[in-house]
């Protein structure tokens, strides 16, 4: 039996490992990978570590996450994947984790899921056509690129045009890999403009908005793609490559196996303020719960939940009653997903439109109970309301765009 087992050792599961060691737990993580660090280990661009006033590259942010961890006192077991989860009669859960040496199974006082999300691949964005190679994520790309030092093509098309489909742009190139064109169905990019007049100029592609892939074609390779604009027309664009970017979907396939309550939103797993998830002793944080977010909103989890955890070491019973956080249009989800009344904690939120200079309020029982303002919000990019925002809360709670 160990006290805390961490299950994802990306920026959420290793700054919780940080945080809670230092309270003299013993903490051990677990990750399927080669090693700790997840996806910034294989994101080799600048734009890491922004909240911390030093920006990093991937792989350095990634580094510098697990040495804290380590020196914290924490154990990072590596190649060791977590085939199943149950929860344990009294609180806490075990877990069947598959590693090079065999196969084991550890008991644990305390959980915490941090597997972070994936993009959802072509079968799951239901493209027409045959089924050649040359089909990435944005995540496979980097992988490919970036670990196994692999070449993706000579012509791309990136599908979404949110952060990620930049990232994706900038690694074809190092790959030597040319974006022939970028697609998404949207009216507009969602990425900060600067990224993509500075893209656009360097890498001379164009994007094609109100624009979806209709049809991919090829024998053993990609050799083009069927495009089609939303007043019906069509066109042909000869490529050897298709990455797809964006289109979060959280890895919550542990949460399932352990029948874990999960937000009907967001389908990862349902947290309060405290990372407290409905089942006793197994908390979540990081992408898994609001996807997809800055690797410093998921490392800002990590070292949040510390608190929680230790308490419930320390014999803190796990509340039985919470009250819900819902959402009005144009609001997709928030993370948490519902709340102890009297425990406040900064909510994030997904919105489905852009919006300039967004008025919040938060409403109890139809009465107006905390407004703030944010100077933009925009889809695919998750954005924090203060724990201000639930202080007053007393009962479920609705937040909107007033
Ligand atoms: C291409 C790309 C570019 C990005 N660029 C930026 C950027 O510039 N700046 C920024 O702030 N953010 C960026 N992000 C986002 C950032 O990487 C994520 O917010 C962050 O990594 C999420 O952290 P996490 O800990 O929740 O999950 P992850 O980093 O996804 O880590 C989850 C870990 O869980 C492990 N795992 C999953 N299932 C199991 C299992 N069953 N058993 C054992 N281990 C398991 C995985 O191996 C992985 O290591 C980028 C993301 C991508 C994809």
């Amino acid at each position: 039996m160990t006290d805390v087992l961490i299950i994802g050792g990306g920026p959420a599961g290793l700054s919780a490992a940080a945080a809670i060691a230092a309270r003299g737990a013993r903490v051990r993580v677990v990750d399927r990978d080669e090693a700790a660090g997840g996806v910034p280990r294989h994101s080799h661009h600048p734009g890491y570590g922004l909240r911390e006033a030093r920006v990093l590259d991937g792989p350095a942010y990634a580094r510098r996450l697990v040495e804290r961890a380590i020196r914290a006192g924490a154990r990072i077991d590596v190649r060791a994947t977590v085939t199943d989860l149950r929860p344990l009669v009294g609180g806490g859960a075990e877990a069947d984790i598959t590693a090079p040496g065999g196969r084991e199974t550890v008991s644990a006082r305390a959980v915490v899921l941090a597997t972070g999300c994936r993009e959802r691949p072509r079968s799951a964005r239901l493209v027409a056509g045959s089924r050649p190679s040359g089909v990435l994520t944005t995540g496979w790309l980097q992988r490919l690129v970036h670990l196994d030092q692999g070449s993706p093509g000579t012509r791309a098309v990136v599908v979404g045009a949110e952060h990620v489909s930049y990232s994706a742009v900038v690694t074809l190139a190092e790959a030597g890999c040319r974006t022939v064109a970028m697609v998404t169905q949207d009216d507009n990019h969602v990425s900060f403009a600067a990224f993509d007049l500075v893209a656009r100029a360097r890498f001379r592609f164009p994007v094609l908005t109100r624009t979806r892939i209709s049809d991919i074609h090829g024998g053993d390779r990609v050799t083009g793609v069927t495009i089609e604009r939303s007043d019906g027309r069509r066109g042909h664009v000869e490529c050897d490559t298709v990455v797809f970017t964006g289109d979060w979907y959280p890895e919550s396939d542990l949460a399932v196996r352990a029948r874990i309550d999960r937000d009907p939103r967001t389908h990862g797993p349902l947290v309060d303020t405290r990372a407290r998830t409905g089942t006793p002793g197994v908390f979540a944080a990081g992408n898994l719960i609001h996807p997809a977010s800055t690797a410093d909103a998921c490392r800002q989890d990590g070292k949040r939940l510390a608190d929680g955890v230790a308490s419930w070491l320390d014999g803190s019973a796990w509340p039985d009653a919470w009250a819900s956080i819902d959402v009005h249009s144009p609001l997709l989800w928030s993370a948490p997903g519902h709340f102890v009344p009297g425990e406040a904690g900064p909510i994030r939120l997904q919105t489905a439109r852009p919006v300039n200079s967004p008025r919040f309020q938060v409403e109890q029982d139809g009465r107006a109970i905390w407004h703030g303002r944010l100077p933009y919000i925009r889809p695919t990019r998750p954005f924090a309301l203060p724990a201000a925002a639930l202080a007053g809360a007393r009962g479920p709670v609705r937040i909107r765009i007033a």
